[in-house]
């Protein structure tokens, strides 16, 4: 069986519950979640490092011309990208990375890992996401309205996924997403080897 960690990556309209998700699927320590690098001001709470490396345009632009990100965007008027390197640490240690990423970044991991798993989070209804939005009470009223328009322009890019969360409970969310890993781990594809060595075998009975 291989060692290596998965690639798991998750999109979905702002405020369906990806941040929340991720935040209980980290309690279990096989996955880690890639840290983007992004342009946007912090929020309260947020830290440098843990949540984002904020970076000014410039910085970006820098990563970007030295082909520091696996892949970026810009969404809502800021860069979002992916550092590559910690990507690569994170799968040869045998890490499941969760990269939470917007729609045109998780086109542009395809292309590059078409063996990731593509996550799409739904909310249970556009009324409960702008609910979600306003009470996060991170973003002001344009932001939110901003959010909340480019989130019909995502769902219609949910077939590009392999599989779609309705998040309407938290942990149900996170536990239908720990079994879609553990199904991707049980494929007979990752077995090739493990049977071939079993077919090698010249046992001295
Ligand atoms: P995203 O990362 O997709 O933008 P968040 O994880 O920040 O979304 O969630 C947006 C808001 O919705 C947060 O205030 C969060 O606490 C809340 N939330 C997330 N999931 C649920 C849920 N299943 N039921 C109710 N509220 C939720
Ligand atoms: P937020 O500002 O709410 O933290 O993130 C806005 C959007 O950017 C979300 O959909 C989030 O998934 C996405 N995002 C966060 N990091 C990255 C990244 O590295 N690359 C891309 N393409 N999108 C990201």
């Amino acid at each position: 069986m291989l060692k290596e960690g998965l690639k798991i990556v998750l999109s979905g309209p702002s405020g369906s519950g990806k941040g929340t998700i991720v935040k209980e699927l980290i309690k279990n320590e096989t996955f880690v979640l890639s840290v983007s690098a992004t342009t946007r001001m912090p929020r309260q709470g947020e830290e440098e490092g843990i949540h984002y490396f904020f970076k000014t345009k410039d910085e970006f632009c820098e990563m970007i011309k030295g082909e520091q990100l696996l892949e970026y965007a810009v969404f809502c008027d800021n860069y979002y990208g992916t550092p590559k390197s910690f990507i690569d640490e994170c799968v040869e240690n045998g890490k499941d990375v969760i990269l939470e990423i917007e729609v045109q970044g998780a086109a542009q991991v395809k292309a590059i890992y078409p063996e990731a798993i593509f996550i799409f989070v739904i909310p249970p209804s556009l009324a409960e996401l702008q609910n979600r939005l306003v009470g996060r009470n991170t973003e002001t009223g344009d932001v939110i309205k901003k959010r909340l328009e480019r989130a019909k322009e995502e769902l219609y890019l949910y077939k590009e996924y392999d599989y779609v969360i309705i998040n309407d409970n938290i942990v149900r969310a996170a536990d239908y997403i720990e079994k879609i890993v553990c199904a991707e781990k049980l494929k007979s594809s990752r077995f090739e080897q493990a049977i071939e060595t079993m077919l090698n075998y010249q046992g001295g009975y």
